[in-house]
């Protein structure tokens, strides 16, 4: 059988949207026919060639998807034909069945435990979780990355109490999660930074008390007039080293936390003056908001659709395959938060 995906080839090139052989199933591998796949900073990482050299290409892409499970292979017990299911890059629980590797023009087509870049991908059981509730669909797509980084970064990582003050230093679609789990805690006051009008306008739609624009002031100087000691929690969704250091730099003397999720670029350097350890504060990294699919899935689910939050505007309005350049370059350059790929779309005009 055959499928349509959309490949990297070589990184900086365009994609290249075309049929793959799809290889028999695996122990522990499922067969699953796509509905929608969102679109994350770290393809547009390993599109633009930012975390160095690609040794895997040609390859699949993407990590946060939906679909219903078409075939399982054997030892597969977590999911069945016709489960409609949330595809993740987090580990769960299940067998891990390796990457797949697809068949193209004679060449062959790499792909990790999950992609969902393509119409029908072969995912390994521990990246699927049936999908929790009635959550739409398209919504669900955040769960795949998204809602369990920004989310688990504030209640699995901070563990954020009622009444910390928090600042989220990036507000696209991690870090809108990020700043939607802080107010619905209680967080106060909850501050987004960004550069993008558009990202600091949604920021606020999630309840940010304050916004900061990065590129016009002070960001530490602007920080400290609404908290003059400083903010108990800060996380980091930029990718930027210097925002990095930033983040540390915002948070109170003794106890101060902060949580590094963005991806830097390869070969970028963190500066930052050590006196900030002496001074009580923390510097945390995270493995995707320390999430646990099977655990925290279906209560992230429930407070996506907990109608308090628009969520579903933190998507874009669905591109189809053909158009996951586009989704690419609409997510590089800020215009689009959550770009979302809709399969049953096609490009007529
Ligand atoms: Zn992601």
């Amino acid at each position: 059988m055959k499928t349509e995906a959309a490949l990297l080839v070589q990184t900086g090139t365009p994609l290249i949207l075309t049929e793959i052989e799809i290889p028999a199933l695996k122990p522990g591998q499922v067969l699953v026919e796509i509905t929608y796949s969102g679109v994350c900073g770290t393809q547009v990482m390993e599109w633009r060639g930012d975390k160095g050299e690609d040794k895997w290409v040609p390859h699949c892409l993407g990590h946060e998807g939906t679909g219903v499970v078409l075939e399982t292979g054997s030892a597969v017990t977590k999911v069945k034909a016709d489960d409609k299911v949330v595809l993740s890059w987090i580990k769960g629980t299940g067998i891990e069945a390796g990457g797949a590797v697809y068949a193209w023009d004679g060449r062959k087509v790499n792909a990790g435990g999950v992609t969902t870049f393509q119409r029908h991908a072969v995912v390994s059981e521990n990246r699927l979780t049936v999908l929790p509730g009635n959550l739409p669909m398209d919504v669900a797509v955040l769960l795949g990355c998204a809602a369990p980084t920004g989310m688990g970064a504030i209640y699995n990582v901070l563990k954020a109490q009622p009444g910390d003050a928090v600042a989220v230093f990036g507000t696209g679609g991690i870090g809108l999660n990020a700043l939607m789990a802080a107010v619905l805690v209680g967080a106060m006051p909850v501050i987004g930074i960004d550069p993008n009008p558009t990202r600091r306008a949604l920021a606020k739609i999630y309840g940010a008390t304050h916004v900061i624009d990065p590129s016009e002031i002070d960001v530490i100087g602007e920080i400290k007039k609404i908290v003059p000691q400083g903010v108990d929690l800060a996380v980091e969704s930029s990718g930027v080293a210097a925002v990095m250091e930033q983040a540390i730099n915002a948070t109170r003397q003794q106890g101060g936390r902060a949580v590094v999720i963005g991806n830097a670029k390869h070969g970028d350097i963190l500066s930052l003056n050590p006196s900030v350890f002496n001074q009580g504060k923390s510097l945390l990294g995270t493995w995707g908001g320390d999430s646990v699919p099977d655990r925290d899935y279906g209560r992230f689910a429930r407070l996506l659709s907990s109608g308090r939050f628009p969520v579903r505007d933190l998507l874009s309005k669905p591109y189809s395959l053909e158009e996951a350049d586009q989704a690419l370059q609409d997510l590089a350059s800020g215009k689009i938060g959550r770009p979302l790929i809709e399969m049953s779309l096609r490009r007529s005009g």
